[in-house]
């Protein structure tokens, strides 16, 4: 295990809040998030924010290969020296935003999993990304905060089911695997923790006809979520439906005009979108 306030210390770091930098010092929990992970040779991991690599060394004992992407170049002298003893550690010091993630998996044989400790103000938009990119992932074991780990796996009608909730698990079934207290990490977060793994299969994904559109489906309904589903659809630039249209929809899904995005099931937002894309090519 990785002593944090040495490493710390010894390259003179100080922590940003603003890049999500809690670090993780709990050996436990690190286990733990691996054991999630249940790796093997097979397996090529990409981790988004090894900070100073506490949990990428765990996960390089077990997986095949990983892939470590660290946006802050003063944490990377600190993070050569932990990985070092690791061959299978690659590090990619970027914005995992802007990365080429076909790039970076393409070629390896086995399965791909996503395993991080994620720096919570940047969560959305680094899971929409390795959703909306439809990569061949096997699972996410993922670090969030709490409150984002009960929109992931909230159900329809419910206040915390939304756009993360859809997207989710129109491609995966998440499961809340435990819950971490801010005293496992270097500074205390202000939020309570939760480990999520979010099993992404074939079975799932092959129902989506176009993943712009339904993402794009799912962010219109979402974005006012008193607009109905018609007025949502058909004021969106990228999906091109009209009201007429839009009405056409959702009659042939039996649902009511006055529907809402919170009111559909995951199921019928993907029925909705693969409409939505027949319908924009005719
Ligand atoms: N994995 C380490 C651990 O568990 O102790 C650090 C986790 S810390 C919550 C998040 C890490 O993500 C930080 O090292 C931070 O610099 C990095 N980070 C923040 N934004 C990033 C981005 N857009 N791309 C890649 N890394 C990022």
């Amino acid at each position: 295990m990785i002593n944090t306030n040495e490493i710390l210390n010894k390259y003179d770091l100080r922590l940003t809040k603003t890049l999500g930098q809690n670090f993780l010092t709990d050996a436990n929990i690190i286990r733990k998030i691996a054991d999630a992970a249940e790796l093997s040779e097979e397996d090529l991991v990409i981790e988004v924010g090894p900070g100073i690599g506490a949990l990428t060394v765990f996960l390089a004992e077990k997986a095949g290969k990983v892939i470590a992407i660290e946006i802050d170049r003063k944490l990377i002298p600190a993070l050569e020296e932990t990985t070092a003893p690791y061959k299978n550690i690659e590090l990619v010091h970027a914005d995992a935003l802007k990365v080429d993630i076909d790039r970076l998996i393409n070629g390896w044989p086995g399965r791909v999993k996503v395993v991080s400790n994620l720096p919570y103000y940047v969560t959305t938009p680094i899971i929409m990304m390795f959703l909306e990119g439809n990569y061949p992932i096997e699972r996410m074991v993922l670090m969030v905060q709490k409150e984002v780990a009960q929109r992931i796996a909230a159900r329809p009608k419910t206040k915390d089911y939304g756009a993360l909730s859809v997207g989710v698990q129109a491609q995966g079934i998440p499961s809340i695997m435990f819950n971490v207290s801010p005293n496992c990490f270097i500074p205390k977060p202000e939020v309570d923790s939760t480990v999520v793994r979010i099993m992404l299969t074939d079975e799932c994904r092959k129902r989506i006809t176009d993943y712009k559109v339904f993402h794009e489906c799912v962010r219109a309904a979402f974005s006012q979520r008193r607009k109905t589903i018609i007025n949502s659809i058909s004021s969106s630039a990228y999906l091109g439906i009209d009201k007429q249209t839009a009405r056409e929809i959702l009659s042939e899904l039996d649902l009511k005009e006055q529907v809402r995005g919170e009111e559909l099931s995951v199921d019928q937002f993907i029925l909705l979108s693969n409409l939505v894309a027949e319908k924009r090519k005719s």
